[in-house]
């Protein structure tokens, strides 16, 4: 397993020298990917060098020394965070966010913030007011979006692991176009404490990394109940990582796996092709493979968009150029706060606060908002039934390749239409995974995995069989 090797590797050789080879890969490649918005080196040698010292007592943390990203809507304190947005420039973390800390204390080293979709909307990494991230397995075209940055870092070899935020398959979609792992934890399971909010009922942080065992270490790290996010879980004692690495090649019969032919509708053929064939693979190890369907999936982008425009457009109220970030000036506090929005907000962030203003109008509510609100209701029962039958829901993460840059930025309606297959798990607050299955003309394939909200160790044995049934690691 490649996380593990590195691990083995770095308690019996030098932390520093692995953290300086990363700097150096930055400093050669990232001026052209553009993964980064910020740096934070010197803290990241000051760590390094604590950690070695830890190791050579044998007393580091689960991390032991790897080399993580953050995407830059989680507060890493004195460093900038930005949203990817001119609005908070120049704004500085004054606190950790509960996942940085986490991973600080376990001995992760904090490399820096990851560059993403302005305010976490987008589907493709170029709506950043610091400029598109640039896919490392093509730079033509997109790394998806919005944790840009967090996916890219990680194909690129920058970090080792990296922290992005999913609302709606911002973990998942650039997981599945830059070739890695992403994890959607459920609803409540990692602490949204520090995190910038997009659609607060939808979204928490997730880990990327280059194997299932990355993914489950990260994910011991982070998950659990904190009292600052009133919505987060306990979660059981049992270790993620643990689970995966004593799944073993004949637990995968023991698997009952469900496909929606709804999750094939409208695909590349050539996305669609590679899919099926690893599920057969699944199937000629043992595991159980049944099709089910998914009726209302049809519906999920428009319930999605409407709920996510309603909370976004509460969320962005603080950002009036008084309480936080960029502040334009005016004759008046109205024309100050407009202009301030005019000024430093990109497009698709003042498209979504204008319709989600419109929509929780009083006079609207019932014919928009709070239909969306009953139909989620419907999403979530369709796989609450599921998950009665099934341990897992298989399908392609992403309904298309990674497209070139530029070619979907004017077009909102085709950039939401990419969201199709990831934003029905955020709307049934389940878990849900990408890993790389394959390519389709030199680009990436993500096969995605759901299982049920708090079943996180079925989804990873899920990964886990996914991987040995394509013969890997
Ligand atoms: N692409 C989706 C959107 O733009 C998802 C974003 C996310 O998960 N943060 O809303």
């Amino acid at each position: 397993m490649f996380t593990k090797d590195l691990i083995d590797n770095l308690l019996s050789s030098s932390v520093e020298e692995h953290l300086h080879k990363k700097i150096e890969e930055i400093k050669k490649k990232d001026k052209e990917i553009n993964s980064f918005i910020t740096l934070g080196i010197e803290e990241a040698e000051k760590k390094a060098k604590e950690i070695q010292k830890k190791i050579d007592e044998n007393k580091q943390g689960k991390l032991s020394g790897l080399v993580i990203s953050i995407k830059d809507n989680i507060a890493v304190s004195n460093l900038r965070m930005t949203c990817g947005s001119k609005v908070l420039e120049n704004y500085i973390a004054p606190y950790d966010a509960t996942v940085t800390n986490l991973i600080k204390k376990e001995d992760g080293i904090i490399i820096g913030k990851c560059n993403m979709d302005e305010f976490a909307c987008g589907s493709d990494g170029t709506s950043s007011y610091f400029g598109p991230t640039k896919n490392p397995v093509n730079l033509d075209y997109v790394p998806g979006g919005s944790s840009s940055g967090s996916a890219a870092s990680i194909a690129a070899n920058f970090s080792d692991l990296s922290i992005g935020s999913d609302t709606g398959g911002s973990i998942r979609c650039p997981a599945s176009f830059c070739g890695v792992y992403g994890f959607k934890p459920s609803y409540g399971m990692v602490s949204r404490y520090g995190l910038s909010d997009m659609a607060m009922s939808l979204e928490g942080p997730g880990p990327f990394a280059k194997d299932t065992y990355g993914i489950a270490l990260l994910l011991d790290v982070i998950t659990g109940k904190d009292p600052r996010d009133t919505v987060t879980i306990e979660r059981d004692s049992s270790s993620y990582l643990k689970t995966v690495e004593d799944f073993k090649e004949c637990d995968i019969k023991n698997l009952k796996i469900a496909y929606a032919k709804e999750f094939f509708e409208g695909v590349d053929e050539g996305i669609k092709k590679i899919i099926l064939d690893k599920i057969g693979n699944l199937e000629s190890h043992g595991a159980k493979i049944e099709e089910v369907s998914l009726p209302n999936l049809k519906y999920a982008i428009s319930i999605y968009y409407l709920v996510v425009f309603s909370e976004f457009s509460s969320a962005m109220s603080k950002f009036d150029g008084f309480k936080y970030g960029h502040y334009s000036g005016g004759q008046d506090i109205v024309e100050a706060v407009s202009s301030t929005r005019e000024t430093a907000m990109g497009t698709e962030v003042k498209r979504r606060v204008l319709l989600g203003t419109f929509i929780t109008m009083e006079e609207v509510r019932g014919k928009w908002y709070t239909k969306a609100l009953k139909a989620r209701s419907v999403i979530k029962d369709d796989f609450k039934r599921i998950f009665n039958s099934y341990d897992l829901l298989i399908g392609p993460t992403m309904p298309t390749l990674p497209w070139k840059i530029g070619e979907r930025i004017s077009d909102p309606l085709a950039m939401y239409s990419a969201d199709i297959l990831t934003v029905s798990a955020n709307l049934a607050g389940v878990c849900a995974s990408s890993q790389p299955v394959g390519k389709v003309k030199g680009l990436p394939v993500g096969l995605q995995l759901h299982a049920n909200s708090l079943s996180e160790s079925k989804l990873l044995k899920g990964m886990r069989a996914v991987e040995i049934a394509n013969g890997g690691m």
